[in-house]
């Protein structure tokens, strides 16, 4: 099969490697294509932690595909049957997964791209927000899982405040339904001021940071209101962060620290994107704005990390 192979920081290539057979308990998925994270970024700029070239097809992690092969013990999903899978290889042709760890897609989703681990990860990431009706939520960063989690927001009534550096993604933020949109650039002192003008002279019942930055820390961290819940939704690697405790202290803050670990939470949030597609609640097409072959991750990734304007999300799609 082909898979992609990074080789150094800002290098990949195209192997042949020998097709995984799945073991017990295991399926295998021939994958249709693979979503490009954010996440993926880390190996892509590199750190002295990781070890080149990586395994095939990793940092993929985002596939979808068709079961192709039942390891010993595994009845279903049956081969044929469409599923999205949270293996690590994705941007291979193959992968390999615990059957129990597989999603089987609807009908309803056929021939369209689902990337269904960013997705759950909102649904994750929502669910544990604890947004209610009337609330003022301001979303900190605005991209693939901001849009999404804005969207989640108006649609479980909430209004929404979306902050993005990108006038883009700003738009981005409208079209998802947020009542109104600010610059982050104009600093955490501004962007108080301007969530109080918005929000009858208070701060936010709920602020969700998207941004993964020490910068879009210290903003949501101003915005708040006294017993608020600051939520964390970025992926903040590359080190320790630096934090206003004495900010949080003195008003309360429930701080949410929001990504599941556990492969079950992950499943179950991948279920919950399905349905929240198949009922009109998410609308995640618009989003993927970039579709790459596999032999081009390279720009694909580039793209991720440079973000110009128009982008919010790549997929890769794997052909043969
Ligand atoms: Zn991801």
């Amino acid at each position: 099969m082909s898979a992609a192979v990074l080789t150094a920081p800002g290098r990949v290539r195209l192997d042949r490697v020998r097709r995984p057979d799945p073991g017990p308990g295991q399926v295998r998925i021939r994958l249709e294509g693979s979503g490009v994270c954010g996440s993926d970024l880390a190996q892509w700029r590199g750190a002295p932690w990781f070890s080149y070239p990586l395994p095939p097809g990793q940092p993929g992690h985002e596939g979808w595909g068709e079961v192709d092969a039942l390891g010993s013990g595994v009845e279903a999903p049956a081969p044929g049957t469409r599923v999205a899978t949270l293996a690590i290889g994705a941007y291979a042709n193959y992968a390999l997964d615990h059957a129990s760890a597989v999603v089987p897609l609807p009908d309803s989703l056929a021939d369209r791209p689902f990337p269904a681990e960013p997705l759950g990860c909102a649904m994750n990431v929502f669910r544990r927000s604890h947004v209610a009706p009337d609330d003022a939520v301001v979303v900190v960063g605005i991209g693939f899982l901001g849009a999404l989690l804005t969207r989640l927001a108006v649609v479980a009534g909430a209004r929404v405040m979306a902050v993005s550096r990108r006038r883009f993604a700003r738009d981005v933020g409208k079209q998802a339904g947020a009542e109104v949109v600010a610059e982050l650039d104009h600093g955490p002192a501004a962007l108080e001021e301007w969530v109080r003008d918005w929000n009858s002279g208070r701060l936010a019942d709920s602020v969700i940071e998207v941004t993964g930055t020490q910068s879009g820390l210290d903003a949501a961290s101003r915005l708040p209101r006294v017993r608020g819940r600051l939520v964390i939704a970025g992926y903040h690697q590359g080190g320790p962060r630096t934090v206003d405790l004495q900010g949080w202290n003195w008003r309360g803050l429930d701080v949410i620290n929001a990504h599941e670990r556990d492969q079950a939470e992950y499943v179950r949030g991948m279920r919950e994107a399905i349905t929240a597609v198949e009922t009109g609640r998410l609308d995640p097409w618009p989003l993927i704005t970039h579709t790459f072959p596999l032999d081009l991750l390279d720009q694909a990734l580039d793209m991720a990390r440079s973000r110009p304007d128009g982008f919010l999300k790549a997929v890769v799609i794997h052909d043969g």
